[in-house]
């Protein structure tokens, strides 16, 4: 939960009135995670000093300082200039835990073949950019793409050594990659097979401003018209998706991260029909759709090599 008010003691009042309410259902506050902080300036409280700005799922949300030529307008008659602007940014804490993540797959891939390695990862990277897609995250993306770089640098030396540094070359390569907006970018490094899987990187995922979402809608009222109008995009079985939703308590299947009301979203066939997969339910999974190409990408590799098996 998050309140905001510009009134100190309104904030009080509300923890009390939330403490009170949680009691009625048996819970209760947990001091360690509350902050009661303000969003552009650091404060005294409660003989400590609170930094500006808060973390809630995975966002950094704070204001900060701009001179007059950045700075937003309150707007109407006698609109003044507010001296300040507001980010919302992956949070330091979901940056490190993302991190670890990379880097935990990274160790246990390596003696495997670099395309284990990069099947893995992808839907990793791919599902966290998206889901800070919304958000100002170039520079953390930028951030993030040169930690994975180090990484993976050091994961080619300890398998070719040092002395045969050279050989970076059989793992690394110049390259240029077409973008889902249809952008093309020219990389110095792509961490690239030699059959071209390519490991996809933060930075390629497109920035899309946040649509604002009326204020009284969540995608968890079942309200999938309103949603998907929204995204322009048709949705013709919205109880299938409700209920997958549900099932899948709000993540992707693919990435497990949180399907956000602006993601493009797509029921999949866990077992594909054309691998004998039925149209059941315990055979359904909602994914965003670019995990849904991934997915397909890989169903499809492997019908490819189980035909294969089968004529050897
Ligand atoms: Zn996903």
């Amino acid at each position: 939960i998050v309140v905001i008010s510009k009134d100190l003691g309104i904030i009080e009042q509300c923890k009390t009135a939330i403490s009170e309410w949680l009691k009625s259902v048996g819970l209760e506050i947990k001091p360690e995670k509350t902050r009661i902080c303000h969003t552009l300036n650091p404060i005294e409280y409660n003989g400590k000093t609170e930094e500006p700005g808060f973390d809630f799922l995975g966002f950094n949300i704070r204001q900060y300082p701009v001179g007059k030529y950045k700075s937003g307008k309150t707007g109407g008659g006698n609109s003044r200039l507010i001296g300040h602007k507001t980010y919302i940014k992956p949070s330091n804490k979901a940056v490190t835990a993302h991190t670890e993540v990379i880097k935990g797959v990274i160790q246990q891939h390596k003696t495997a073949p670099q395309s284990a390695l990069i099947g893995k990862l992808n839907p990793i990277i791919r599902g966290w950019s998206n889901y800070y897609s919304a958000v100002v995250s170039t520079e953390t993306f930028n951030k993030l793409d040169s930690i994975v770089w180090l990484m993976l640098r050091a994961w080619t030396i300890s398998r070719c050594g040092k002395a045969s540094y050279e050989k970076l070359g059989n793992y690394f390569h110049k390259g240029t990659v077409k973008l889902s907006n249809g952008k093309e970018r020219h990389e110095s490094w792509l961490f690239k097979t030699k059959d071209g899987l390519t490991l996809w990187q933060h930075n390629w995922t497109p920035l899309v401003r946040h649509t604002i979402i009326r204020p009284d809608a969540t995608p968890y009222d079942g309200n999938w018209t309103y949603w998907a109008t929204r995204k322009g995009q048709a949705i013709d079985t919205p109880n299938r998706v409700a209920k997958l939703l549900k099932k899948q308590k709000g993540k992707c299947a693919w990435c497990g991260q949180y399907i956000t009301p602006s993601d493009l979203i797509e029921v999949d066939h866990i077992v594909p029909r054309s691998l004998g997969g039925k149209d059941e339910y315990k055979n359904l999974q909602l994914l965003h759709r670019h995990c849904h190409d991934d997915k397909t990408a890989l169903d499809n590799a492997k019908a490819v090599s189980l035909t294969m098996e089968q004529s050897d």
